[in-house]
């Protein structure tokens, strides 16, 4: 069997035939040499219509899906066409567009791989550049973006992620219906114009079936939601709740330690910060050991993880009003606390009472863990992405992974 019946099995070029293969001088690639059918005439790249020849290229590269371990490139010198409409254009081919140097095969191919292996390694394995990686990538996802269809919306979760060392901040919006989880759209920043940008680019029809909309408590966020979403059920949720009680609980600590150094006791705190922000059932056991020290110790830091542990108790509510009680009697202790920021902590919920109480109206039509179990998956993409890290790389990364998108048909799948 030759070569050519292979690649004709695995992808037709339309109005090309796959002509002479051969080795690279050094035998380090496979060449393909591409060759138009019979006597086609060149299809014009601008309009899509058939014209005549003008002249001939320069022969270009087109680097496709390797063979065992080898590179193959498509070798062809594309023709111009003297197009009526469109004066001198360079032909269309099947196999690639634009000034891009792979063909389509070999981007869904990389971009494939890079969902499961990081960048790098995906660049590592099939012997090709990080920079090549991305690009297929880049191309993948925007395919996807102009292809993908929004359909109806019910819910939606806006996060903020901060990356290059918290310099920086990034808002996606994810959807959380039951049926469907994805990102719908990722923007620079966190002010108000980056969730604006949400509402600009989700057409109306797929907003009129919105009917939460699950955040933290950041400011203009809230701003952009009362502007833009008159009437759908405005959320807090757990995961971004209790994040903000993990800053209040740090502050506290971090003033302790200053002052026990003041006092000379500045070893009683020392690496206690994941014993008091993370869950009990998450420490280890050197953790949990010294969890226990700490809390036979009278300390602020100590009191607001009780406090934080004690407020756990809101979320199992059934009722809203019930939820409410304890909301309002958790804030009066925390308020005779005497320590500042987890006062400040009660004065925050206090002023959103009715938005924490919003989401016992919504239980049961979103899960607790949602955006939470985004978030994560987000963190992840971003490592997997690692390398050059603009923001647009970063954008590119999570639609990639978390945005669900349509690929092109292929007759083929190659990996
Ligand atoms: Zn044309």
């Amino acid at each position: 069997m030759q070569l050519q019946t292979i690649l004709n099995h695995v992808e037709k070029q339309s109005g090309f035939v796959y002509d002479e293969i051969r080795f690279s001088e050094d035998r380090s690639k496979i060449l393909v040499a591409m060759r138009p059918h019979g006597r086609s005439r060149p299809i014009c790249s601008g309009c899509g219509r058939k014209g005549p020849c003008y002249d001939r290229l320069r022969e270009r590269w087109f680097e496709f899906v390797p063979l065992w371990a080898i590179p193959v490139f498509l070798v062809y010198a594309m023709r111009r066409v003297d197009c009526p409409w469109c004066g001198v254009k360079v032909e269309r081919v099947p196999w690639s567009e634009g000034k891009h140097q792979t063909t389509l095969s070999y981007r869904i191919f990389l971009a494939s791989w890079a969902k499961r292996l990081s960048w790098k390694e995906t660049s590592l394995i099939f012997g090709t550049s990080w920079d090549t990686v991305f690009r297929a990538v880049q191309w993948v996802v925007q395919w996807g973006l102009t292809h993908r269809e929004i359909g109806e919306i019910e819910a939606i979760g806006v996060d903020e992620i901060a990356f290059r060392r918290g310099h920086e901040y990034l808002t996606p919006v994810y959807q959380i219906d039951a049926k469907c989880r994805r990102l719908l759209y990722v923007a620079q920043d966190r002010t108000e114009s980056s969730l604006r940008g949400f509402f600009d680019m989700i057409a109306e029809p797929s907003l009129q079936s919105l009917r939460f909309i699950c955040t933290d408590m950041w400011r203009p966020y809230m701003n952009v939601i009362a502007e833009k979403a008159e009437g759908v059920v405005h959320i807090f949720d757990r995961f971004h709740v209790m994040k903000k009680f993990g800053e209040k609980i740090n502050k506290v600590r971090v003033d302790e330690v200053k002052e026990l150094k003041r006092k000379g006791k500045g070893e009683v705190l020392k690496n206690s910060r994941w014993c008091l922000l993370k869950r009990p059932e998450n420490l280890t056991e050197q953790q949990a050991i010294r969890l226990k020290d700490l809390l036979r110790l009278n300390l602020r830091s100590v009191k607001a993880y009780l406090m934080r542990e004690d407020f756990q108790r809101f979320w199992e509510y059934e009722s809203p009003t019930w939820a409410g009680k304890f909301l309002d009697q958790w804030c009066t202790r925390a308020m005779r606390s005497k320590i500042e920021p987890m006062k400040d902590m009660a004065r925050t919920l206090r002023r959103h009472r009715p938005i924490l109480l919003n989401w016992f109206w919504a239980r049961g039509e979103i899960s607790n863990g949602s955006v939470e179990g985004m978030n994560a998956k987000a963190k992840l993409a971003m490592k997997k992405a690692y390398g050059f890290k603009s923001y647009e790389t970063i954008e590119i990364a999570l639609y990639h992974q978390l945005g669900k998108l349509p690929e092109p048909e292929r007759t083929h799948r190659f990996c």
